[in-house]
This record gives structure tokens, C-alpha cells and sequence, in this order.
């Protein structure tokens, strides 16, 4: 039958299924602390279940895995050969849902940070962390952590590297 997957696919997978305490989220939360950043986890209550809820800052931060999430254009958002139409749906519906929290988060007045999996690993964590910590000291209602590879709206703290 043609419902199996390999054994890299499967393992990636079960890696995503262990859910909330994934290692890169991880990185990104003792980082901010280090930083003397403060937080409260897994907003319960509040669209999407942000990872982490930085009530001082109006702000929330949702670490996205890239798999599931299907970050575009990131190596890391495959889609499985088998049974692609049931991902490719499975991983539509992620993304409405991260969208339609979004737009419910803001409409309530919260700024929202989205930091990608894969700016977490290895070198890129502090970076994004750092970026983040700025974000959020900052008066900027949103944050993606890929912006560096897209246009983006907010051309006065996009950085030149040097
Ligand atoms: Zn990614």
C-alpha cells in the first residue's frame, strides 16, 4: 500500500509530533532569557496558542516548524512523494490557520513574531534571537525571521551585511 513513508521522512515527522519543547524553540527561548526577556509559554486563550507571550511588549511569537508549516521556499519544506495531495492539503490548512491567527492576534491588538525553524539552527540562532530581542523592544507590529530573504515592509531596520 502506498501509505508509508520513508524511514528520513518518518523521522522527521516524529521529530515535529514531539511538539512544543522542539530543541530549536528551545534555543530560542533560554536565549531571550539570557537576555532578561520574559515570557509566559503556549498561550492558552489566544488564537494559534503562541509559543511564547511577552505580555510587557504586547507581543507574541510563534516558532514555526518549516515542515509543517511549509515555509516557502525553505529546503527544509518538503513534501513527501507519497501521497503529496494529502500533504500539500494537510500543509494548506496549517498555513490558513497560522494566517487566521495572525490577523485574529493583531485585530486584538497584539504585534506577532514568526521565527522559522531553520533560523534557529545552529549559527542563525543567536542572530535570530537577537533580532528578535530588538523586534521586541521596537515599535514594529510584526516579525518574520526569513524577512532577510524577501522584500519587506519594514526597509528601516533591514540590515546590510557588511
Ligand atoms: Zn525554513
Amino acid at each position: 500500500m502506498a501509505d508509508t513513508v520513508d524511514a528520513a521522512t518518518r523521522s522527521r515527522i516524529m521529530a515535529s509530533i514531539r511538539g512544543k519543547d522542539t530543541k530549536p524553540e528551545m534555543v530560542l527561548r533560554k536565549s531571550l532569557h539570557a537576555r532578561g526577556f520574559r515570557y509566559r509559554l503556549h498561550g492558552k486563550g489566544l488564537p494559534g496558542k503562541p509559543d511564547m507571550v511577552f505580555r510587557r511588549f504586547n507581543a507574541v511569537c510563534f516558532v514555526h516548524g518549516c515542515f509543517w508549516h511549509h515555509h516557502e521556499g525553505c529546503r527544509f519544506a518538503t513534501t513527501p512523494a507519497t501521497r503529496p495531495d494529502y500533504w500539500l492539503s494537510k500543509f494548506e490548512g496549517n498555513q490558513a490557520r497560522d494566517k487566521a491567527a495572525t490577523r485574529s492576534l493583531q485585530e486584538s491588538g497584539w504585534r506577532v513574531a514568526v521565527v522559522w525553524e531553520c533560523d534557529l539552527k545552529g549559527d542563525g540562532a543567536t542572530t535570530t534571537a537577537e533580532r528578535v530581542a530588538r523586534w521586541l523592544e521596537s515599535d514594529q507590529t510584526t516579525f518574520h525571521s526569513d524577512d532577510g530573504f524577501a522584500p519587506s515592509e519594514e526597509a528601516s531596520v533591514v540590515e546590510t551585511s557588511s
